[in-house]
């Protein structure tokens, strides 16, 4: 049996699309699932969308998530150059080979006879090209005028092209539907048609995988494979990844690529797991993976035909799991800098990552200040009407008992530490004969201002020290007290 090897071959766009990295996820999981090799090949022949730094941006996307590739233009390997523009005068001479097997030729057409065919047979265009019939001289002739041309695919249009492939299924293609397409264009380059044939037999490639869009495309290729007397690869062509149901997610018109993704506080680790999940599901109920796992796990045929949709919840809550499993140090050196740009004022840092690692979705600046800036700053006219809680059995009233009680013995402590606050706090209760939530409740809003916190009342208080702990304090009892003598 052939050695397993697939290849990502992007081409090189800028950013890295979320249904291409997907692509080259299963690409890189089908590879190492069978201890084979995984190939990075740039296709970078269509000149004229060429975007300078883009082959950073593939390498640099590849390397965050840890798809290491085993032959690659950085790297090398034994089926090099692995850039196709390095690859160029190759391809012209496969070419020179086919038109000498029949199944290639040149072509001199016009735009106007394409024009004209199209026009004839109006939305089911399958270019048929005149120039097959051309005799030997009347192609020298043209050549030696130098009459432009590019080198098409000789076509016969009969019967019926099949093939089988890993997630489609037997595919069954009319040879009339085949168009003659070309092989070699104009400026001498080769189409992506012709090259991702030459290149994928060249490498060895054992699995082309690919996006649906090529399933129809495939019998003209397999029809390359047989001329050569190649050996046809093992298809799996994967289906689209979606915004909705009717719309493709693409970049083009705004959707996130990966590196938008990442911009947003997504981990790249967490991103891998959750599109591997886009259109493949394991035999268990199992969701969250390491790169490791998947290759384990990961199995061809349980790659479904249903186009998958992009649910950024689900990522959102995915990214969240990463971040709740991160190693408390890793996560406070990542978090240290977002800390830094929500707060001025000096506080104890690690406490701070130590309280919000379980309760962030994301790095995310907006949404760490939005749960953190509290403690730089009380929000001013915080509403009064959060000191009423009917489940907390809080009222405005209680709370300035409760308020004033914590006052005191909270302005008695020499020692603020957590255990210190809590012995403290927790005294409160029995002592004022309520429940604790009455205590606890509107210290945490004198403190914090806010609804939610990241931490309760002896957390938040730890946090602000004793001085700015008792002026909220009394800050909250002089406005509670203004509030009820005017009601
Ligand atoms: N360069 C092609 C693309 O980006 C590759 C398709 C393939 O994997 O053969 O669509």
């Amino acid at each position: 049996m052939n050695r397993t090897r697939t290849r990502f071959a992007p081409s090189p766009t800028g950013y890295m699309h979320i249904g291409n990295l997907r692509t080259a996820l299963f690409e890189y999981l089908i590879a190492k699932h069978d201890n084979g090799d995984f190939l990075l090949r740039i296709e970078d022949t269509d000149q004229a969308r060429e975007v300078e730094g883009a082959t950073d941006i593939i390498y640099d996307t590849l390397k965050s998530v840890g798809m290491n590739w085993d032959e690659g233009p950085d790297i090398g390997g034994d089926f090099g150059p692995y850039i196709q523009s390095e690859r160029l005068p190759m391809y012209r001479g496969y070419a020179d080979q086919l038109i000498e097997l029949g199944k290639a030729h040149y072509c001199f057409c016009t735009e106007e006879t394409l024009e004209q065919q199209r026009q004839e047979q109006g939305d089911s265009f399958v270019f048929k090209d005149p120039c097959k019939d051309l005799s030997k001289e009347e192609i020298q002739a043209k050549l030696d005028a130098n009459t432009p041309y590019v080198i098409r695919q000789t076509i016969d249009h009969v019967g019926k092209q099949e093939y089988d492939d890993q997630v489609y299924g037997h595919i069954e293609v009319d040879g009339d539907l085949l168009d003659e397409q070309i092989l070699i264009k104009s400026d001498g380059f080769p189409t992506y048609n012709f090259a991702n044939v030459i290149d994928d037999h060249q490498m060895e490639i054992s699995h082309v995988v690919r996006g649906n869009e090529y399933l129809s495309s495939t019998p003209k290729y397999n029809l390359l494979y047989d001329a050569y007397g190649w050996q046809r690869p093992t298809y799996v062509h994967v289906p689209p990844v979606m915004k909705d149901e009717h719309h493709k997610l693409s970049k083009r018109n705004g959707d996130a690529s990966f590196q938008d993704l990442v911009a947003k506080g997504y981990l790249p680790e967490a991103i891998i797991n959750y599109i591997a999940l886009l259109g493949w599901s394991p035999d268990n109920d199992q969701e969250i993976f390491s790169l490791q796992e998947l290759v384990k796990a990961f199995d061809v045929h349980r790659i479904s035909k249903r186009p998958a949709i992009f649910d950024i919840d689900k990522l959102t809550w995915m990214n969240s799991e990463y971040i709740k499993a991160m190693d408390p140090e890793a996560f406070y050196e990542k978090v240290l800098p977002y800390l830094h740009k929500a707060l001025t004022k000096d506080f104890d840092l690690h406490y701070i990552a130590n309280l919000i690692q379980s309760r962030i979705d994301r790095f995310d600046q907006e949404e760490i200040s939005e749960k953190i800036d509290f403690l730089d700053e009380l929000p001013a006219d915080y509403d009064l009407e959060m000191y009423r809680h009917k489940r907390q059995k809080s009222t405005k009233e209680k709370s300035v008992v409760s308020l004033k009680a914590a006052y005191e013995a909270l302005a008695q402590l020499d020692d603020w530490n957590e255990k210190t606050l809590e012995d403290t706090m927790m005294a409160l209760p029995a002592q004022l004969e309520v429940k604790n939530s009455v205590i606890f409740w509107p210290i945490r809003t004198a403190l914090s201002g806010k609804r939610a916190t990241p931490g309760g009342a002896i957390e938040i208080a730890y946090l602000l020290g004793k001085e700015e702990s008792l002026r909220r304090i009394q800050v909250g009892i002089d406005r509670l007290e203004k509030d009820l003598a005017t009601a």
